[in-house]
């Protein structure tokens, strides 16, 4: 799979080069590249934003940087890979397992790492036209607003490149685990020592009938479920 992030901070990003993604890159299963968007400015202060048309707070960033960087990565296509572009936006649809899923069965992602109050508009609009994209999305981490697009970028292509065979040691701790193919959270994970500060690792565990430990796990995973996410459980009844 093919990675490209445009961001006005690209040492943000760097972490992108360690540990799994690293090891995903080294063996070419993952190509991550880094653009700055300042690269894409035509005056003397590398300008990114203006103010909002309408008024109100902060600053929008400029469609002209955006639409040259943008262009700029699509040139560099080969073999006619179409990509979908991501937009990191807390206006947009949230982000999940489902949605990583999707993602890691594409080749190509492009992300636009927004700041200030976000891009301006039209650039998704235009983008969205364009022969060389396949789908143009806007995707939200969550809730709540975070600084800049950076952090949302790496989570979500974290949370895709893991999915990409060859990138996780095991592949079945992806099905195993919360948000798998249950849907559920995970049951709680228990290493040596069998008691620690007085708290023992439960007795069933320890016993190697992998029967009962399944049930014990499923029963767990539903019960973890039920406290914490219950609209993550099927409806019942
Ligand atoms: N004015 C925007 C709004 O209210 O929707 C918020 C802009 S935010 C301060 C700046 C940038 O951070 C956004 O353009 C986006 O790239 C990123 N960002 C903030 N919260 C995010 C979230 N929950 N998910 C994804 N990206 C987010």
């Amino acid at each position: 799979m093919r990675i490209d992030v445009i961001s006005i901070f690209p040492e943000y990003l760097e972490p992108l080069s360690l540990s799994l993604l690293g090891k995903a890159q080294s063996k070419s299963v993952l190509e991550i590249n880094i653009h700055n968007l300042r690269d894409h400015t035509s005056d003397a202060h590398h300008t990114v934003d203006d103010t909002p048309y309408g008024g109100g707070a902060g600053m929008v960033m400029l469609p002209e940087p955006w639409g040259e960087a943008i262009d700029a990565v699509l040139a560099s296509a080969t073999g006619g890979t179409r990509a979908t572009l991501i937009f990191t936006t807390p206006a947009g649809a949230l982000f999940h397992q489902r949605r990583a899923e999707t993602l890691a069965a594409t080749e190509w992602l492009i992300f636009a790492c927004g700041r200030y109050e976000g891009i301006d508009a039209r650039v998704a609009e235009h983008f969205a036209t364009r022969a060389e994209i396949d789908a143009v999305l806007e995707l939200s981490l969550g809730d709540y607003v975070l600084n800049g697009g950076e952090v949302a970028a790496m989570a979500i292509i974290e949370a895709v490149a893991r999915l990409l065979p060859g990138v996780i040691g095991n592949p079945d701790s992806l099905s195993e685990e919360s948000h798998g193919t249950s849907g559920l959270l995970e049951a709680p994970a228990f290493t040596k020592p069998a008691i620690w500060r007085g708290l023992e690792v439960p007795a069933l565990l320890r016993e190697g009938n992998h029967g009962k430990i399944a049930e014990w796990r499923s029963a767990q995973a539903v019960e973890r479920t039920r406290a914490v996410r219950p609209d993550l459980l099927p409806e019942e009844g």
